[in-house]
């Protein structure tokens, strides 16, 4: 090992940035250096592009984040010029499909709407903020309860975590009674309806400042801290490969994408975090293939819905002052979509299901000015219900050698099918959802199952386990089983059926890897500056 320790991370979102953050205050010496593929977009880096004001500014820094499909940053990426753009569905702005539709895209046509983000600060740049805690039998089985609650407060400090937010809003306050009235005799104790836990920091004008990788980075981003020092991001830097030597990885191997030029990093630790797709397919492409990467893809199929607010029904729980007082603060950031948002909470075994219900003063597609309930005065909720996948070892993404992507990888094909079981769920989920609408108002949009893939919380395909008995790509702490200085990370590790968010989970997760690679290396650091301390 090098003197001080030297830690290359491959992704910037937020996963990545644990990491960085963790190691850099908990390992006295060590160096970190993060290798991101995409450009930075903000001066603060990896800062929510919700934050910022302006909407050409905002649009701009979207566009950029878009892969394959950015016109801004085409020719750095290596992008050919021709490459088309337009796949089947749409991917959320800031995002972009992986089967895209043009030379070396992927094959997913069995979960189209697969898309990732290529920036600093990663999806997290785009995400909505949403961070439910997972529970029951969402949770990691061999990960005792104290220590997850533990792992889970880190990580909502890491990110900001309000649990709280809007709850001040008689317009949320009255959604809720609402929904309370229909099923709060069928919940259990503690995981009623309620509002729903984002991360970001309440302004005093009452609007947020969401949380991106930058809240996770914190001091490693600060010139005046002297942790700064020790932290190093590239942008557009695309790892090829993690080198190998035995059991161990040795480094690096990446490519500059504004001069093309490669290099290789040594480092004493590597730290995978380049997404659920992607950094299976850069182990891959590695030689690094245990039997169970990319296997067991779940993520969370979507019932959604938007329905106007019923003036009768609310007037019943808010009043026209409240009604002000909410269109006031909406327009101090029209563009920013999540408003008094609130959720229903998993729960086992009755309620399987993570409820989201937004609160909006327009509907998120345009409607005829004269189409019933348009401009609609109480304004309108959008409802989704997110449900379980249960892991299969046919679903997920396999590596063609022969094949290049787009971007010189091994190309990638999704596989992935809903069995009985989801489909029984979504029916009882639409249901619900029919019930959850027709107490709050009037459907404009009718329930609908989204395309596969549309949740954008793809699971399991690097997920960790108790045992290396083939079913799963890493061990209790995160390393690939068979490398003790090979860390992965993200949503990819969760080895459950979940139904919520999993953002603050993977963090949890990252917060219990990074805290052994700390233990670890930090002892050989202290023992070293015993040795210096002892011979001087
Ligand atoms: P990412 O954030 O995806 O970052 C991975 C990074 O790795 C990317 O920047 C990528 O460019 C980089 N990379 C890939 N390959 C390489 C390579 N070879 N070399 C160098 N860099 C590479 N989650 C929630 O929990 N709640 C929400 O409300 C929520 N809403 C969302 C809304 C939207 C619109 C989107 C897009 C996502 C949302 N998510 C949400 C998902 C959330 O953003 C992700 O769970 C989270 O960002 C995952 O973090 P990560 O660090 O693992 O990966």
């Amino acid at each position: 090992m090098s003197t001080n320790p030297t830690i290359a991370i491959v992704g910037s979102g937020p996963i990545g940035s644990t990491y960085a953050r963790l190691l850099v205050e908990g390992i006295p010496g060590a160096r970190v250096i993060m290798f991101e593929a995409g450009p930075q977009l903000t001066d603060r880096p990896g800062e929510s592009v919700r934050n910022i004001p302006d909407p050409a500014d905002k649009a701009r820094a979207r566009e950029m984040s878009q892969g394959p499909q950015s016109g801004a940053y085409r020719e750095a990426l290596g992008i050919p010029a021709g490459t088309v753009t337009e796949g089947m569905f749409t991917a959320r702005q800031g995002t972009h499909l992986f089967d895209f539709g043009g030379p070396g895209s992927a094959h997913a046509a069995t979960f189209p709407a697969a898309a990732a983000a290529t920036n600093v600060g990663g999806q997290g740049a785009h995400w909505t903020c949403a961070t439910p805690s997972p529970a029951f039998s969402e949770k990691i089985p061999f990960i005792d309860d104290a220590e997850w609650e533990d792992l889970i407060a880190s990580a909502k400090e890491l990110l900001h975590v309000q649990g709280a937010a809007f709850a001040d809003s008689g317009v949320g306050a009255a959604i809720r009674s609402l929904l309370a009235e229909e099923f709060g005799d069928e919940l259990p104790e503690g995981y009623g309806v309620g509002t729903l836990p984002v991360a970001g920091d309440p302004q005093p004008d009452g609007s947020m400042r969401w949380a991106g990788a930058d809240v996770v980075l914190g001091p490693l981003i600060d010139p005046a801290s002297p942790l700064s020092r020790r932290f190093e991001l590239r942008d557009l830097t695309l790892v090829r490969r993690v080198e190998t030597a035995g059991n161990r990885t040795t480094g690096v191997t990446v490519e500059n994408l504004r001069t093309g030029v490669s290099s290789f990093v040594e480092a004493d630790v590597v730290v995978v975090a380049a997404d659920a797709f992607r950094s299976p397919q850069l182990l891959w492409a590695s030689g690094i293939r245990p039997a169970a990467l990319g296997r067991y893809l779940t993520e969370h199929p979507v019932v959604i819905s938007t329905v106007a607010l019923d003036a009768e029904k609310m007037e019943r729980f808010a009043s026209e002052a409240d009604l002000e007082a909410e269109l006031k603060r909406r327009s101090q950031n029209p563009a920013d979509p999540v408003a008094a948002v609130n959720r229903i909470p998993f729960s086992e075994p009755d309620h399987p299901f993570s409820v989201q219900v937004m609160y909006s003063e327009t509907t998120p597609f345009p409607m005829p000015e004269d189409a019933p309930f348009s401009k609609n005065r109480w304004g309108y909720v959008n409802m989704g219900y997110g449900l379980r996948k249960h892991p299969r070892f046919e679903d997920g993404v396999t590596f063609d050698d022969n094949e290049p992507d787009y971007r010189g990888f091994p190309n990638m094909t999704i596989s992935y099918a809903l069995t009985e079981r989801e489909n029984a769920e979504i029916e009882d989920a639409t249901a619900r959802l029919r019930r959850a609408g027709n107490a709050l108002g009037v459907f404009v949009a009718e329930p609908r199952l989204m395309p596969n893939g549309s949740s954008l919380h793809y699971q399991g395909t690097m997920r960790m386990g108790q045992s290396d008995d083939g079913t799963s790509v890493a061990d209790p702490w995160s390393r690939v089983w068979g490398y003790g200085n090979l860390v992965v990370g993200g949503n990819a590790l969760i080895p459950t059926a979940t139904a919520m968010n999993p953002t603050l989970m993977s963090v949890a997760i990252a917060v219990r890897g990074a805290r052994r690679i700390a233990a670890e290396l930090g002892a050989v650091e202290a023992s070293r500056e015993d040795a210096v301390h002892a011979g001087a």
